[in-house]
């Protein structure tokens, strides 16, 4: 399909969103069909200049310049870092009368992918990855730019429709999701103290498994949490022809690593699902060398406190083990570190909120466009803004990215088409932006509607 053919086919999909009678009675959907032009162009523009975590300049500029464009009281720069160093955050404010104050949030960064979709306006950016200190390209493969984009459009829609709300609104432009640091880095910056408490906070995702124009939730458990760890595997490093003389860690690690498998498997309540995934090792520099030290990065994914104790309890005894069963000294035997930082809460669906949320989408789209979806393993850092236990109540929902004809044609063929974190990942701009905008809109309208 041509780039024109599909502009139409995104006009014809708007026409059936919103009947012409309610178009023209409705002040709030002429804002959201005028603004679609632009919202593209901002969300192009968005997609072909991504910075990774902790580097979204452009983003956060541009989120701030258009939210103070449309009314909004703006502050960047929010958030900080344990160490020290300045976020990217975005709070727009709108204070509409009294009410509840209700938090709409948009992440704003891209991952360290070299882009392969071919579209006119992919991105062609590279930079140091943080990590290796190699050169990566920087692609927003997981959509944050379609979120940034949404929030623009919401927050201009809604600043159209004030006569129909009431209570405060605050948008979030969050940097650092990727990471899972950049939430606790706006609330280490005071963001509720320096802008309230909001009352309630909802968000949106886009995903590949569900067509533009729809939209899924999950009621209760919606993703999971995660910790990541990080593991030295240290032994006594000597030549690689005579091993009794030395302990070798990459020996070590290939046990350690077998044995983590049973953590899942032996040591957790099959009923609750967790994951352990070693995603990076390191160890060794030549074939005949055995080395001192092996190291790997782990991620941990679970639902509850006790899953996530029982993973970290079994790390550490299966470390403490390894070094007893080589017979290392103590001051050889394996470091675990848990990156506090690097982890976020499960996301949790309050089941009240959500329903809300489902029926205020229902309203929106048509009930055909909303279903129920099940809880994930992927991780989120938008439950860290509900504080501990679930203080603030959350609804976060799916946004559907892809055209309807060709994920069906993939399906019938056996497979998905690519999604978040693919290089190819590629969602339709027009449809996508204006169900996100009408939805989470209309959501916002329904949770501060007047009585
Ligand atoms: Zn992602
Ligand atoms: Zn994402």
């Amino acid at each position: 399909m041509s780039r024109s053919d599909r502009l139409l086919g995104t006009a014809c999909a708007l026409a059936l969103l919103v009947p012409a009678a309610a178009r023209a009675a409705d002040a709030v959907t002429t804002v959201q069909s005028q603004q679609l032009p632009r919202l593209v162009e901002i969300y192009k523009t968005l997609h072909s200049h991504p910075g990774l975590s902790h580097h979204e300049e452009t983003a956060s500029e541009t989120v701030a310049a258009e939210l103070r464009k449309a009314g909004y009281e703006v502050t960047d720069h929010v958030g900080v870092y344990p160490d020290g160093s300045r976020a990217y955050g975005v709070v727009g404010i709108m204070k509409n009368g009294p009410g509840p104050t209700l938090l709409i949030r948009a992440d704003m960064d891209a991952l360290p992918v070299i882009e392969a979709t071919g579209l006119p306006y992919a991105s062609h950016v590279t930079t140091k990855s943080p990590v290796t200190g190699l050169e990566v390209g920087v692609m927003h493969a997981c959509g944050h730019d379609i979120h940034s984009t949404v929030l623009i459009g919401v927050a201009r829609s809604l600043a159209a429709a004030r006569s129909r709300w009431h209570g405060t609104l605050m948008l979030v432009g969050q940097p650092s999701e990727e990471t899972v640091d950049g939430a606790r880095a706006m609330l280490a910056d005071h963001l509720y103290e320096r802008f309230g408490r909001p009352d309630m906070i909802v968000g949106l995702h886009d995903t590949n498994a569900f067509a533009a124009g729809t939209t899924a939730i999950a009621i209760g458990e919606a993703q999971a949490g995660t910790t990541s760890v990080d593991i030295t595997i240290r032994g006594i490093g000597g030549h690689g022809a005579e091993p009794q003389a030395a302990r070798d860690p990459i020996v070590l690690s290939a046990q350690f690593i077998t044995q983590l498998q049973t953590i899942a498997s032996r040591e957790n309540d099959p009923l609750e699902p967790v994951v352990v995934t070693v995603g990076s090792i390191h160890g060794g520099a030549k074939r005949n060398i055995i080395p001192e030290e092996v190291k790997m990065q782990l991620t941990t994914r679970y639902f509850t406190d006790h899953s996530r104790q029982v993973i970290l309890d079994g790390i550490r005894n299966m470390a403490a083990g390894l070094a007893l069963s080589a017979g290392l000294p103590a001051d050889r035997a394996p470091i675990v570190t848990i990156d506090e930082n690097e982890s976020a809460p499960p996301t949790y669906n309050d089941p009240a909120l959500a329903n809300r949320v489902r029926a205020a989408l229902a309203r929106s789209l048509g009930a055909d466009k909303v279903s129920v979806s099940q809880k994930v393993m992927p991780s989120e850092d938008v439950g860290v803004f509900g504080l501990p236990g679930h203080q603030i109540p959350l609804a976060y929902y799916s946004l559907g990215a892809v055209d309807a004809d060709a994920l069906a044609k993939a399906r019938a063929a056996g497979h998905e088409l690519p999604g978040p974190h693919n290089d190819h990942f590629a969602p339709v701009p027009e449809l996508t932006l204006a169900t996100g905008v009408k939805s989470m809109t209309d959501v916002a309208l329904t949770l501060l509607g007047k009585p």
